[in-house]
């Protein structure tokens, strides 16, 4: 389902988190093998440090491409690797998005029997850092605590060049890249205790991967599909064409005031689709399957346990 692998598709640098001996590292995805730039002298570990190294680092990464096809002691299978989130322990809470697709808005306000009322400016929350989890790492179902839990597909942003105040017009020169995120949500918790952050917070909420796609090769972040499946059936197929906050103007609202700093993660929010608004109601359960996909960034797999 991730489209032709031609040459275009091959020029991406897709950044991940391979896990190793138990230890975390940089690795390069091309195709089947991911390439492990430690193992060539390059000196970043993590995928944070070179994202914070700032833009001479990426640059030097590039520069070792060609040495690290072909040394055959630098590479790895990809199916053999366990993967870790491409960033497993963000320095602050991943900021997203709510209600930032007008189909989605238009579902909650009928799940609820509310008016419909697309919001006039961006509706921000956050996840918990301790939400993370790798691309295909267990989402803990914790029945105990809720039975309402949802899926979101959603756009991930990493921001490369931090900065304050940064204009509309030059806020995609402050992405590093993108990636996956599924919001996965405790309905119940979340509107029981009136702000989100507890709800939106569970251990294990916020698959993410299998890739950072870095931004130079996605020219247009509002040109991207983005669909979930739960045990194989589509639930949501959107468009982030249909964002009603471009990713250029949520940069610069969320900058005009608080800074924003390298590895700072914003999901963009999630289209139709999600489980509390179908009729009826569907949520997931231990063994029951999300799979989310943005093609130019690959799929998470992630099983209820
Ligand atoms: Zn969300």
């Amino acid at each position: 389902m991730s489209g032709p692998r031609t040459g275009g598709y091959n020029r991406r640098m897709k950044l991940l988190t391979a896990i190793i001996d138990g230890a975390a590292t940089l690795g390069i995805l091309e195709g089947e093998r991911v390439l492990l730039p430690a193992r060539a002298g390059f000196p970043l570990a993590s995928l944070m440090d070179l994202i914070e190294a700032g833009p001479e680092a990426w640059q030097a990464l590039r520069q070792c491409l060609t040495q690290l096809r072909g040394q055959a002691g630098a590479q790895v299978g990809h199916g053999d690797l366990r993967l870790g989130a491409p960033i497993p322990r963000p320095r602050k809470n991943i900021i997203c998005l709510g209600l930032n697709y007008a189909d989605h808005a238009r579902e909650s306000a009928a799940a609820k029997g509310q008016p419909l009322a697309l919001p006039d400016d961006p509706v921000v929350f956050t996840k918990s850092v301790t939400t993370v989890i790798g691309p295909r790492d267990p989402i803990p179902a914790q029945p105990e605590v809720t039975q309402q839990l949802d899926w979101e597909v959603e756009l991930g942003v990493i921001i490369g060049v931090g900065g304050k105040g940064i204009t509309r017009a030059r806020a995609l020169e402050h992405v590093f890249g993108y990636t996956i995120i599924n919001d996965v949500s405790a309905r119940d918790l979340q509107f029981r205790h009136k702000q989100f952050f507890l709800g939106k917070s569970l251990d294990g909420t916020c698959p993410m991967g299998p890739v950072i796609v870095t931004a130079d090769e996605i020219p247009d972040p509002q040109s991207l599909q983005l669909r979930c499946w739960v045990n194989g059936a589509l639930k949501q197929h959107g468009h982030t064409r249909d964002q009603i906050f471009d990713i250029a103007s949520v940069i610069a609202t969320l900058s005009r005031g608080m800074r924003l700093e390298p590895g700072d993660i914003v999901s963009t929010g999630t289209p139709a689709g999600v489980g509390f608004a179908r009729q009826p109601p569907e949520f997931l359960r231990p063994g029951d399957v999300v799979e989310c996909e943005i093609p130019e960034v690959g799929r998470l797999v992630n099983r209820v346990v």
